[in-house]
């Protein structure tokens, strides 16, 4: 048990962290600007003795004072469609952002962790992604503002590992879904479950046959505590090795729904990656980690939760 200091904690995975933590014992403090997060993902936990929520933008200086264990910086916009809308706030938590959020572990001599990305391996010409490879980025397209980011991130923090002795981790999270997803956030399966949900055309980007490997929140959560608890520093891939073309993940997305939308096929964004899975064996022989659910049954809870949030009717049965 210890209190935690964790940026990003009102947006989507943080929100699931920032409960998986309490539920566990520890303290949480809770650092969000809510740039693209909600104090309705955490609205469960305000009032709570050992929850504190502080909104303040992490490009800034802070201080926390008390006790602090272990710093988690999971403060920044992670949708591609963010990535042209608010360019240099990404850019800005990314490397002023995480700068702060070392400087906060290095006071208080606390673990720190970094929220890193399948994003540092680019368009890979390697398949699947271990820790290893280096990664293809475009290091001046539409990406790169979050793609540069976050390889920033992994390598200051290193930086801060070896200059302060720090006790670091670097956590590289490959397509996470589920509920307290925003349905307007722009991200494959949030805007697919949210077009089949209202009936309207499933919009798949170039001909669908891109891959990606999407791992429940939860399992996701799960692996996220286990590399925190453990004695490894370097990257560790924390995903689901079950990949899926897009148009595989909008058919289970009718599927999961019962929905009777079309397919609409629209243009390729620049520079997206044609495929993309987790090498885990690291995490497996480390942390004994593995995702236990899969798509088709994550893609029902998520839509459960749209369904709710849309004040959408259930299916009939
Ligand atoms: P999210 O947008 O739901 O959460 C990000 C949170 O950070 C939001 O609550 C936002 O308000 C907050 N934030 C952004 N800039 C901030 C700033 N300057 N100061 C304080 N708070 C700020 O996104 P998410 O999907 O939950 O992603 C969380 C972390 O995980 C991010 O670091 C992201 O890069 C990383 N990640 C996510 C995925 C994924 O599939 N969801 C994949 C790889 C990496
Ligand atoms: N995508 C799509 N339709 C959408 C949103 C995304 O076909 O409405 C594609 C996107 O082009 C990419 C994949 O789905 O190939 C995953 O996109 P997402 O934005 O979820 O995450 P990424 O892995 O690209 O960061």
């Amino acid at each position: 048990m210890g209190r935690v200091v964790l940026s990003g904690g009102a947006g989507f995975i943080g929100s699931h962290l920032s409960r998986a933590l309490l539920d566990r014992g520890d303290a949480v403090v809770c650092v969000d600007n809510l740039l693209t997060g909600s104090t309705a993902n955490i609205a469960d936990l305000e009032g709570r003795s050992d929850f504190e929520f502080l909104k303040h933008d992490v490009i800034i200086p802070f201080e926390v004072d008390g006790p602090v264990d272990a710093v988690m910086h999971f403060a920044s916009p992670a949708s591609p469609a963010d990535f042209a809308r608010i360019p240099l706030e990404i850019l800005s938590v990314g490397s002023n952002g995480t700068r702060n959020m070392l400087d906060l572990a290095v006071q208080h001599r606390a673990r720190f962790m970094v929220a890193s990305t399948s994003e540092v391996y680019g368009d890979p010409l390697v398949h699947p992604q271990p820790e290893t490879y280096w990664g293809n980025v475009n290091t001046i397209g539409p990406r790169s503002v979050y793609d540069e980011a976050k390889r920033f991130g992994e390598a200051i923090t290193m930086a801060y590992h070896r200059v302060h002795a720090l006790d670091v981790r670097i956590l590289r999270i490959f397509n996470t879904y589920g509920t307290a997803m925003r349905p307007d956030d722009g991200r494959a399966v949030s805007n697919l479950l949210v077009q089949a949900i209202r009936g309207e055309p499933l919009t798949v980007y170039g001909d669908g046959s891109q891959t990606r490997s999407f791992c429940y929140v939860e399992d996701e959560v799960r692996g996220i505590l286990a590399l925190l608890d453990c004695d490894y520093v370097g990257p560790v891939n924390i995903g689901n090795p079950n990949e899926f073309t897009i148009l595989e993940l909008a058919q289970n997305v009718i599927e999961a729904t019962g929905s009777q939308s079309p397919i609409e096929f629209l243009p390729l964004p620049q520079d997206d990656p044609m495929q993309r899975k987790p090498d885990i064996t690291l995490a497996k022989r480390i942390l004994g980690w593995e995702p236990t659910i899969q798509l088709p049954e994550g893609l029902a809870r998520t839509a459960a939760y749209f369904r709710e949030r849309l004040d959408a009717p259930s299916p009939p049965g």
